[in-house]
């Protein structure tokens, strides 16, 4: 479902009527939250029973997000694919996009942006052509692509590339593309690196992985992050190979998982700790419930505090 809303501004037929246009677009937009919200499936929801529910809500493939942010059609190395609405996200998703297209642009000046796919619409859900993609925390990333003699060109969509590196180009004025394992291994890098997004999964096709991997190596990249890298690269069981986009998907942070954002995946041990819930000792506890309970009871202090 996509879902656009354009601005509603007063106009020549006076502020009464824009008042009342504008009502109408936020019932409008109270009832589209509220049908995109039932229509998400069996699981927790944002509701007014349920108002500690918001963010990314539920599961990749089954959830909703409340407070998403758009990623802007273009901005500092890279440009979305699609003018269809599908450009929502958890804000450190889009955050850590907007930030890791720079850093790839900066650290190779002069070569094309990075092509986008869908992100989530705007309050989540199913969108067409995905199972995932439906909490704000997965975007497809396209592959950087170079020329057969190594010119870097624009990706011009779904490109799929093969163990040789090379894709068959779908307009007839190139035959092929290869793959830009360079600029593809300063974004990994620049993800892995975003302790902020807390990446959990970059799905690719093994053999990209390898080309990706083995260039990090020859070019001396730190163990550790080729490790990690390695650990978060991963071509998956039950979808496509992913041969022709890198798709970001992050983990919840320990307060958006308090606020009903659920896993989906590992938690690696290099991003922040999740809260531990650590349940008093018995006596302790049934102190505390009889001291709820009847106050003044023998054996139960009173509560520490300020004396009057
Ligand atoms: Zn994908």
């Amino acid at each position: 479902m996509v879902i656009e809303h354009s601005p509603v501004t007063a106009t020549s037929r006076g502020p009464r009527r824009a008042r009342s246009t504008e009502r109408l677009a936020l019932v409008a937009r109270a009832i589209t939250v509220v049908l995109v919200l039932f229509s998400a499936g069996c699981f927790g929801v944002p509701s007014p029973l349920a108002p500690e529910l918001r963010g990314s809500v539920g599961l990749p493939h089954q959830g909703v997000i409340t407070d998403a942010a758009p990623l802007p059609r273009r901005g500092e190395g890279y440009r979305l694919l699609r003018k269809n609405g599908i450009h929502w996200g958890n804000p450190r998703l889009v955050a850590a996009i907007q930030r890791a297209a720079g850093d790839v642009s900066r650290a190779r000046p002069g070569g094309p942006p990075l092509v986008i796919g869908d992100l989530s619409a705007r309050f989540g859900g199913f969108s067409s052509g995905h199972r995932s993609h439906r909490t704000g925390r997965d975007a497809d990333l396209l592959i950087f692509a170079l020329t057969p003699d190594g010119r870097p060109v624009q990706s011009p969509g779904f490109l799929e590339f093969g163990p040789d590196g090379l894709a068959r180009a779908k307009d007839k004025k190139v035959a092929y593309f290869r793959i830009d394992v360079e600029r593809e291994w300063l974004l990994v890098k620049a993800l892995v690196l975003s302790r902020e997004a807390n990446v959990q999964w970059l799905f690719i096709a093994r053999w990209l992985e390898a080309l990706v991997i083995e260039h990090a190596r020859a070019r001396g990249e730190d163990p550790e992050l080729v490790w990690q890298a390695e650990n978060i690269l991963l071509q998956p069981g039950d979808s496509g190979a992913h041969d022709d986009h890198l798709h970001l998907r992050i983990a919840c942070t320990p307060d958006e998982a308090v606020a009903g954002c659920e896993g989906g995946g590992p938690y690696w041990p290099w991003l922040p700790a999740r809260p531990q819930f650590v349940s008093p000792p018995d006596g302790e506890l049934a102190r505390a419930i009889v001291g709820d309970l009847l106050p003044g009871a023998p054996g139960v202090k009173p509560p520490a505090g300020p004396s009057p």
